[in-house]
């Protein structure tokens, strides 16, 4: 029989994305082995970014400061904007490398069966970013190929195209369904140099 606390712990990690009981046995017992080195560590670092993490108030990445570090990277190009629907989206995409615009993140993607309607995006702030920027000249609309992710294509779409703006997505060749963070980089790569017009 397991203690208040670790069994406590335990159901925490399995209620994280992707992991299951077994998964969190495995974590919480390495973690318990590795009690002054690893785990001590870990704590810290999660405190610290409970701490100190925020929005950014510009693109809605999150990072340790108002303005997060692509936005205030004077290095980057200005002139793409790559709309994704969620931060971990945002975060394959420069794992990946090879994209030197910036973001803007919707935040989630318009679903009938999640119940998410077009005011849950951070769409209004996109409109009003290029609206009132002389620099931004093409928007990359990279979401997922699947039914909700091409619902959502049309409606940023259909948002921003009075805007005067080049509007492009993702070429078709991200596998039916897949989330662009579980592709590998070669295919977020091959998907942004055959992007197309909307
Ligand atoms: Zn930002």
């Amino acid at each position: 029989m397991l203690s208040g606390d670790i069994s406590k712990l335990i159901s925490c990690f399995s209620r994280l994305p992707g992991m299951g009981y077994r998964s969190a046995v495995r974590i919480v017992v390495y973690l318990l082995r590795k009690k002054h080195s690893v785990m001590e560590y870990f704590i810290k670092t999660l405190e610290s970014v409970y701490e100190n993490s925020k929005i950014c108030e510009v693109c809605g990445n999150v990072d340790v400061a108002d303005k997060c570090s692509i936005c205030s990277d004077l290095k980057r190009d200005g002139s793409t904007i790559c709309v994704v629907a969620d931060i971990s989206d945002l975060w394959s995409i420069e794992k990946a490398g090879f994209y030197r615009g910036r973001y803007h993140v919707l935040g989630n993607k318009l679903s009938a069966i999640n119940g998410v309607m077009p005011e849950d995006l951070n769409i209004d702030r996109l409109y009003n970013r290029i609206k009132s920027s002389k620099e931004i000249r093409e928007v990359i609309i990279a979401l997922s190929a699947d039914i909700d992710g091409q619902t959502t294509v049309f409606f940023v779409n259909d948002k921003i195209k009075d805007l005067g703006v080049k509007i492009t997505t993702l070429s078709q060749g991200i596998p039916i369904g897949s989330e662009l963070e579980y592709l590998d980089d070669g295919t977020i790569i091959a998907a942004f140099n055959q992007r197309r017009d909307v």
